[in-house]
């Protein structure tokens, strides 16, 4: 199937109340275009360069996700026009992102990444390192950005119940942190959670924004 008959699919499958973020990352800006011809406007990326390339020479009324490992000294790349960053695990790149919202004259509106698989290599807070973050003073100086919800990847697993207890694992770092600290925060409301393989499970789970990549695009050659 092409692209767009992909994209016409999945979006059948996916409730109004629910963001699909299509990943374009290691696709060509045709390929981004091909999406965007559906109505498509939301792109996640994970590579600043890649992304910045792309945004670049793409319709401007694109909104561009960062769902990669962001570095500090990558963050003034995309702080001019970046929609949100999903994966925010550091007081550091968090004071970066501010500094450079200050500079743009824009606040940044980001994802906390929690780290919910069983695997070593992902990366992510714990919920004591996000309260510790959270309850920092330096964290309530920073008014040049807007935490907007979390954010987690499963397991890569055929294991459906130990990718639903992850999500579960999510929504209830969600919910203790919406209650002790975003209660009266309207913006903290998001939780970022599902891609190709598991989209459907985390929807019924309580995603209000999925990232899928291969099932729209195809698969992705590194190479
Ligand atoms: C690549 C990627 C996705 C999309 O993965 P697919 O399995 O291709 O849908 C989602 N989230 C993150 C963080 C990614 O890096």
């Amino acid at each position: 199937m092409s692209i767009i008959d992909n994209l016409n699919q999945i979006k059948t499958t996916i409730p109004a109340n629910v963001t699909l973020v299509a990943v374009s990352k290691t696709h060509t800006a045709e390929a981004v275009l091909e999406a965007y011809s559906t109505g498509q406007r939301v792109f996640g990326e994970n590579k600043v360069q890649e992304l910045c390339a792309k945004q670049l020479i793409l319709p401007n009324d694109i909104e561009w996700h960062f769902i990669g490992h962001l570095q500090s000294n990558k963050v003034k790349y995309i702080a001019p026009f970046i929609t949100l960053i999903h994966s925010v695990d550091s007081l550091k790149v968090l004071t970066e992102i501010n500094k450079e919202g200050i500079k743009n004259n824009r606040t940044i509106s980001c994802l906390l990444e929690f780290y919910i698989a069983s695997e070593e290599s992902k990366f992510g807070l714990d919920l004591t390192e996000a309260e510790a973050m959270l309850e920092n003073p330096i964290f309530k100086t920073l008014d040049h950005i807007c935490i907007a919800g979390v954010m987690g990847m499963a397991s890569y697993t055929d294991d459906q119940n130990i990718i639903k207890n992850e999500f579960r694992q999510l929504v209830s770092y969600f919910n203790q942190l919406k209650a002790k600290y975003f209660s009266a925060c309207a913006d903290f409301k998001e939780i970022s959670m599902g891609m190709s393989g598991d989209y459907l499970l985390a929807i019924k789970e309580g995603s209000t924004m999925v990232r899928v990549g291969s099932s729209i695009f195809g698969e992705r050659n590194y190479r």
